[in-house]
């Protein structure tokens, strides 16, 4: 169903208005996680500031440690509709549970499946089944192939509104938290008809990288850049790290500009 085989044409998947396809590059950004309303929506207008046309916020946090902030949940949701209703940024939001899929569907534009559940079969027909566009990240350990069969499950509960990406897998180079396979974004586009867009944040896991990382997304032909920013993430409850802030903008807002048109993307 997601193979190009059957499909020559690469998709368009609409996000309450919003493309994310092959004729544009399309940037989310926002919070890592909700964790307050003020955080929220300066993280918000931030986004919009850089060019963002969608806001990513987690409000159920998938994390390593059972000890680290694990989100604010419903909390989380209604603040993200609140700044929804105040910037007119569509949501995308991650699910980490199938039980939950319904609740978070109620408020969220796009559902995330992370990483870390890449390969829960349960939890990817159940948002194949929700009626809402999917983002599904790479698992840090899966092959392209791997890949392409966690969203055939999502596409036999006959949801094709797809999008693939490319978040860093893990190698033995501990430099960065994950290896950008900028490679994987040519060769998943030349297999499957879906958009692919590019986590610079979460591949790299530090602000320096992120512009880079996303240059690079950019020109080898990313449908889209997926990008945390935080206005204090000295102060953040998760990956503060990796959170663009204020000063950074002008420098996104200049790759969102100069980003080549349909440079091998067809
Ligand atoms: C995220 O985008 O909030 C996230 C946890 O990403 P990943 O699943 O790629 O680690």
């Amino acid at each position: 169903l997601v193979s190009r085989e059957n499909h020559p044409q690469r998709s368009t998947v609409t996000v309450r208005g919003v493309p994310i396809g092959p004729d544009t590059v399309t940037l989310i950004a926002g919070p890592c996680a909700v964790e307050t309303p003020e955080q929220t929506l300066e993280a918000a207008l931030m986004a919009k500031a850089a060019g963002a046309t969608l806001l990513r916020g987690g409000a159920y946090k998938p994390r390593t440690s059972p000890y680290a902030f694990q989100g604010l949940g419903e909390e989380g949701l209604r603040i993200l509709a609140d700044v929804r209703e105040r910037t007119g940024l569509p949501i995308v939001t991650e699910v980490v549970d199938a039980h939950d899929v319904a609740l978070v569907a109620s408020y969220a534009d796009m559902l995330q499946v992370g990483t870390r559940n890449a390969q829960n079969f349960a939890l990817l027909q159940a948002v194949g089944a929700a009626g809402k566009p999917v983002m599904l990240k790479r698992g840090m350990t899966a092959t392209i192939e791997e890949w392409l069969m966690a969203a055939e499950y999502v596409a036999q509960r006959g949801n094709l509104d797809i999008v693939l990406c490319e978040r860093g897998i893990r190698t033995y180079e501990p430099a960065t938290r994950n290896t950008l396979d900028i490679s994987a974004v040519p060769v998943v586009q030349r297999l499957s008809h879906l958009p692919v867009i590019v986590d610079p944040s979460h591949s790299g896991g530090r602000r320096d990288l992120v512009l880079p990382l996303s240059r690079a997304a950019v020109a080898v032909g990313a449908d889209g850049l997926i990008i945390d920013v935080h206005p204090h993430p000295e102060q953040a409850l998760c990956d503060g790290p990796q959170a663009l802030v204020n000063g950074d903008l002008d420098d996104l807002a200049a790759v969102m500009r100069d980003f080549p048109p349909l440079l091998g993307r067809t």
